[in-house]
């Protein structure tokens, strides 16, 4: 061993348009360097910086090519095509990819073999825009680098502790056995805060709490001891919240109002529910909050409305399905900055018991705060996800144990 530095985790997290990463050192998983490259299908944009705050300068493809998907990506990263000095075979030691769907089987990370590439394959009809992306690096990995171990971590494995009555749609009931049921999404978040609550707030953890992820992606979660039992996004991240382009829960009818009276094929409604809706379509300006909120619009104003209108609705639901409340916990994006979202939607909350410090939450400083005043019944915390740690840790994991 000697000088050979410390050996290095992987994390990949790769999108339709994009391909995050972040390496991990040794066995502390010390984050060493965190970027993405995005803007994949048109003209890429690399960013990435050091854990210490420096700047990478990443350079554009050399060749000028465009990249057209993340296993390409993943093949320019490799080639040092980007400038990017992350990938030395040699220090790695395992990769841990962030996986939508898990399907059925799948409720655990494991060791990505040829066997279970073909498994995750078959999954891609129920996660068409997300497991083939999500899948490309991990082939591209496997053909250069067969022996370098390959985690493939779960976003649905989180909630397989739900009982089938969350699970199950009112359908007839062969629908669920051949896999069309409500899997969930976001676990890796939800697993991430429900491990950082329980240090912090044990009576919450133990208790009933819900997590409220929002970020581009919206979703709640409603936890019991830790454990998911129930959750807003069903069989496909659509369902639940409105998002940043999403519409979130919508009348099944209006989908066949829009095939039948409409004309719409299957393609336009597909883009129009995933691209064109949520904050987007409501607004009329943008998907991005921090937007919105600059903005004084009728359409930002609505959106934002709506957006909080719908939140608290479904937080009444979890609330009911939990029978009743200990704490709330607001994650991502929106949850962990915007000091306006979380006031008004627990300003909505006050017949649950919610009681929020505005000082506290107008200024809650980094990290993890309690933002409930002391007579509020329910407890109040503001908890930075961290999905791409999670995926270090399982990988870390998964390969020590040798599954
Ligand atoms: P993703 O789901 O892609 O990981 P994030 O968790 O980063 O997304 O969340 C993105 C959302 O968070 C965007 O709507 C962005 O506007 C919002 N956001 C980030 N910072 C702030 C802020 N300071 N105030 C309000 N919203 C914010």
């Amino acid at each position: 061993m000697g000088s050979r530095a410390p050996e290095s985790v992987l994390v990949l997290n790769a999108g339709s348009s994009s391909l995050k990463f972040a390496v991990y050192r040794g066995a502390a998983l010390e984050q060493t360097l965190k970027g993405q490259i995005e803007g994949l299908g048109g003209q890429p944009h690399v960013s990435a910086q050091w854990s210490d705050g420096r700047r990478l300068e990443p350079i554009a493809p050399a060749d000028g090519v465009p990249l057209k998907d993340a296993g390409e990506a993943m093949q320019a990263l490799l080639e040092g095509r980007l400038g990017l000095p992350l990938v030395q075979l040699d220090q790695l030691v395992a990769v841990g990819h962030r996986v939508v769907h898990g399907g059925t089987a799948f409720h655990q990370p494991l060791r990505i073999t040829h066997g279970v590439l073909g498994q995750l394959r078959g999954l891609i009809p129920l996660a068409p825009l997300h497991q083939p992306h999500n899948l490309a690096p991990v082939q591209v990995l496997l053909d250069r680098q067969p022996s370098l171990p390959q985690v493939a971590c779960f976003d649905t494995a989180f909630h397989r502790t739900q009982p089938m009555r969350a699970e199950i749609f009112a359908l007839p009931r062969s629908y669920y056995d051949e896999g069309i049921r409500r899997y969930g999404f976001h676990g890796l978040s939800y697993e991430h805060v429900a491990r950082a609550l329980e240090p912090l707030d044990p009576c919450a953890h133990a208790g009933r709490t819900i997590v409220a992820h929002l970020g581009n992606g919206v979703s709640l979660c409603a936890l019991q001891g830790g454990r998911s039992v129930a959750s807003t996004m069903g069989f496909t991240a659509l369902d639940g919240c409105p998002m940043g382009t999403r519409t979130g829960s919508i009348d099944p009818g209006v989908i066949l109002h829009l095939a039948r009276a409409k004309g719409m094929s299957i393609d336009q409604i597909e883009d129009l529910l995933y691209r064109r809706s949520g904050l987007l379509g409501l607004s009329g300006l943008s998907n991005d909050m921090r937007v919105l909120e600059a903005s004084d619009s009728p359409g930002a104003r609505l959106a934002i409305e709506v957006f909080v209108y719908r939140l608290v609705r479904e937080i009444g639901s979890l609330a009911a399905a939990l029978g009743g409340l200990d704490a709330l916990v607001f994650t991502a994006g929106i949850g962990e900055h915007s000091a306006r979202i979380r006031q008004a939607v627990c300003a909505c909350l006050g017949w649950l018991g919610v009681a929020i410090d505005a000082e506290r939450n107008e200024h809650p400083g980094a990290g993890p705060v309690m933002l409930a005043t002391v007579s509020s019944a329910v407890r109040i915390w503001r908890i930075p996800t961290d999905e791409e740690r999670r995926i270090a840790l399982h990988t870390q994991r998964v390969v020590s144990e040798g599954q």
